[in-house]
């Protein structure tokens, strides 16, 4: 049923049964628009039912999820290349410590974005440490949905942080999740990994021998704590730190600790493991190319720091 005018009744049913004031029903285009207000005015709806019919600017369009972050605006950038033209961008609101922030960096990034807002199924600050588990599920659903006339959904996962087989960044946990759109859903979406191969280090090389300048890649946030500035303790900024130092930028500005000294942890931590993964080859936990750009950048800094 991909992209057949039944699949897109289909949906449109879906919607119209579970929308509200909230909610509207999203229609492919403007000749769906006056069928759909109709269909669902009949005596039996519920008290106040008045949902809006909207026309899905998604229809056709390649989709990224984005979130502020390096990932998300490398993918934005390579959609708008590829084809010409701004693609579809979604924020997913879950009501995220860091929501705020993330759609404002979008905005001083000069990306349109839409934003579907869900509440959380939990008390969010009750997440594992700084993650929320299972949630690239929700979000690829929920993207996925929207797009009622399919397409390419593009989300950010780097070389680096692509375990073959654990989490919902996995090799294994996309090609599971692509199976269940290829099943569930009426339209075909097909998820797409554009930066599956770049690390955070490629990538920052990658938007600036493609116009962008420091300043403006360092206009993309990554922290986890949501705060104005970097927090400089957590993993994420440590990670942002290393990859701008491995491009000759010192970004030590955008934190309020610097990370080297905030985020020692974890700097004591990837010597240690991508140390052991280096000399030994395995690279299941940390991948080879990521392993050796953070140990080349931490040795690099020490080195520089030490004069
Ligand atoms: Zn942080």
């Amino acid at each position: 049923m991909l992209n057949t005018l039944s699949g897109i009744a289909y949906k449109v049913m879906s919607l119209g049964l579970t929308a509200d004031n909230y909610k509207p029903i999203y229609v492919p285009d403007e000749n769906f628009r006056d069928i759909v207000k109709i269909m669902f005015d009949v005596p039996e709806k519920p008290e106040g039912y008045q949902p809006a019919v909207e026309i899905n600017r998604a229809s056709r369009k390649t989709t990224v999820l984005v979130t502020g972050g390096l990932d998300s605006t490398v993918c934005y950038v390579m959609a708008l290349q590829k084809t010409g033209q701004p693609p579809m961008a979604l924020y997913i609101d879950m009501g995220q410590p860091y929501a705020e922030k993330e759609q404002k960096v979008l905005r001083d990034l000069n990306i349109e974005f839409k934003v579907i807002k869900k509440k959380p199924p939990h008390d969010i600050a009750k997440s594992w440490k700084h993650i929320q588990p299972g949630r690239n599920l929700f979000y690829l659903a929920a993207a996925a949905e929207f797009m009622v006339l399919g397409g390419e959904l593009w989300i950010g996962a780097t070389d680096g942080e692509m375990p073959i087989r654990s989490g919902d960044k996995s090799v294994e946990f996309f090609s599971l999740a692509q199976t269940l759109f290829d099943q569930y859903l009426p339209h075909q979406v097909k998820i797409q990994l554009p930066v599956k191969e770049m690390t955070k280090s490629d990538e920052i090389g990658w938007l600036l021998r493609n116009g962008w300048l420091d300043s403006q890649v360092r206009r993309t946030y990554s922290c986890f704590t949501g705060e104005e500035k970097h927090c400089g303790h957590c993993q994420s900024c440590v990670r942002r730190f290393l990859a701008f130092w491995n491009n000759g930028i010192d970004s030590a500005e955008d934190y309020y600790v610097h990370p080297m000294i905030g985020g020692e942890e974890y700097i004591n931590k990837y010597k240690d493991l991508m140390g052991r993964a280096v000399k030994y080859k395995d690279f299941s936990r940390y991948s080879e190319r990521r392993s050796i750009q953070d140990l080349d950048a931490i040795k690099n800094y020490e080195t520089s720091n030490r004069k």
